[in-house]
């Protein structure tokens, strides 16, 4: 990801904490340029905003937001993922009403994405190294699939055992 490289070249300089929002000013090492980065939640970085507009005109998080979420050591958060990348991309109007327990799962999912990235880009590179990741996928979709399956039987059996006793 080179938003990810680009980032090493900038710093945090201040950080203005007011009642409704932190802003992480992010100056680029060496320049005289200088972004505001402005978020919510320190933790979570909700509605996390550059002043490059990036962000908000691609949808993709800027070098800058990137800088605060290293630095931060936080997760991807969900409202810095493409609504392509998350599982519930239909209902990307309705992200905002959801609950705890979906937007960790979002989390979790951009995490896995994000460490999955740089590996697949490699693997892209050679054959070998991709036809082996493609059969791990594979293999592991086929055994979801059989444990799926399996779960419905047993789960059937205990219905009916449960009529019987
Ligand atoms: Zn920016």
């Amino acid at each position: 990801m080179k938003e990810i490289t680009r980032a090493t070249l900038y710093d945090i300089g201040e950080i203005l904490e007011s009642d409704v929002s932190t802003k992480y000013i992010v100056a680029a090492r060496g320049g005289t340029k200088v972004f505001e980065v402005e978020c919510d939640d320190e933790e979570t970085l909700g509605n996390v905003s550059c002043s490059c507009l990036k962000f908000e005109c691609e949808g993709i998080p800027c070098c800058h937001i990137m800088v605060v979420l290293i630095t931060l050591g936080a997760a991807m958060p969900q409202c810095c993922v493409l609504n392509r990348w998350t599982l519930n991309a239909k209902s990307a109007s309705s992200l905002e009403t959801t609950d705890h327990v979906n937007s960790m799962k979002g989390t979790r999912f951009s995490e896995l994405l994000m460490l999955a990235k740089p590996v697949f880009e490699e693997a892209s590179c050679s054959i070998d190294e991709y036809m082996r990741w493609k059969e791990i996928l594979e293999a592991e979709l086929k055994g979801k699939r059989k444990r799926e399956d399996i779960e419905g039987e047993s789960s059937g059996i205990e219905d009916r055992e449960w009529l019987r006793s």
